[in-house]
C-alpha cells in the first residue's frame, strides 16, 4: 500500500519567524498517519530541520543544482540539501521549468543528483492551458515523464506531483474526472517503464489550488495519494485541515 503524503511549497516565502508554522503543524499532528514534507526555502531548511526534531514530517528544498559542487554562484546542491537536514526536493516544478528554462533533460540529472545524495525526488509534471485546450495533455505529461524520471527510481527515491500549470496559485482546478485521467495515465505509464510492482508502490501527488474546502474531493479520485501544496502551506491553519482530510 502507498502511504499518503501532504506536501507543501512555500515557494520564495518565509522568513525565520514563520518557522512557528512547524510549531503547530508538529504539535497538531503529533502522530501522522500520513508522511508529511515541507519545503521552505533554502535558507531555513536548516533551521526547519532543527525546528523539526524528532517528528517525523520530512523537510525538503524546492531545487537543486545537477552537479554535486562547484563554480556554480548563487546554486545550491543536493549534498547541500541533505547536510542541511532536507530527505527531499521538488524538483521541475513548472514556475523553474518556465522562469529558468529547465528541460526535462535537467530535471531528470536534478533528480539524479538528487539520488546520490540520498535525497527523495519529487518530480513535477504539467501541461498549460493551452496545451490542454488542444487536446495535448497526456502526450505532454508522458513525454516530461518518459525523460525527467531517471531510469534507476524506485517507490522509495520517487514521487510524481501531477501539477497543471493553469491550476497553480489560481483557484482554478481540474475536474475529478481530469485528475483522475491523469494520474490514471500516469502510474500506467510507470507500469510499463519500471514494472507494475514497482510502479504500483510509486506516489503520484496533485497540486494547483489544492485548498481546505476541495481537498478532501480531490483525496477520492483514483491513484491521487495526496498533494504538492503551495499557498495553503505557508499557514498551519490552511495546511492541517488538509492533512486531517489525507489521514
Ligand atoms: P498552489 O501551488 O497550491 O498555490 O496552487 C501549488 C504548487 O505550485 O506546488
Amino acid at each position: 500500500m502507498r502511504r499518503k503524503l501532504a506536501a507543501g511549497n512555500w515557494k520564495m516565502n518565509g522568513l525565520s519567524a514563520e518557522l512557528d508554522q512547524i510549531d503547530a503543524l508538529t504539535a497538531s499532528h503529533a502522530t501522522p498517519s500520513v508522511d508529511l514534507l515541507l519545503c521552505p526555502p533554502a535558507t531555513l531548511v536548516a533551521a526547519a530541520a532543527a525546528r523539526v526534531g524528532s517528528h517525523p514530517m520530512m523537510i525538503g528544498g524546492q531545487d537543486c543544482h545537477m552537479e554535486d559542487s562547484g563554480a556554480y554562484t548563487g546554486d545550491v546542491s543536493a549534498p547541500m540539501l541533505a547536510d542541511a537536514g532536507a530527505g527531499a526536493v521538488i524538483l521541475g516544478h513548472s514556475e523553474r521549468r518556465d522562469a529558468h528554462e529547465e528541460s526535462d533533460e535537467m530535471v531528470r540529472a536534478k533528480a539524479e543528483a538528487a539520488h546520490r545524495a540520498g535525497l527523495i525526488a519529487v518530480v513535477c509534471l504539467g501541461e498549460s492551458l493551452d496545451q490542454r485546450e488542444a487536446g495535448q495533455t497526456l502526450d505532454i505529461i508522458g513525454a516530461q515523464l518518459a525523460a525527467s524520471v531517471p531510469d534507476a527510481a524506485t517507490s522509495d527515491t520517487l514521487v510524481i506531483a501531477y501539477e497543471p500549470i493553469w491550476a497553480i496559485g489560481t483557484g482554478k482546478v481540474p475536474t475529478l474526472e481530469q485528475i483522475a485521467e491523469v494520474h490514471d495515465f500516469i502510474r500506467a505509464r510507470l507500469e510499463d517503464r519500471f514494472g507494475t510492482e514497482q510502479a504500483s508502490a510509486i506516489r503520484l501527488l496533485y497540486g494547483g489550488s489544492v485548498k481546505p474546502d476541495n481537498a478532501s474531493d480531490i483525496f477520492a479520485v483514483s491513484n491521487v495519494d495526496g498533494a504538492l501544496v503551495g499557498g495553503a502551506s505557508l499557514k498551519a491553519a490552511d495546511f492541517s485541515p488538509i492533512i486531517k482530510a489525507l489521514e
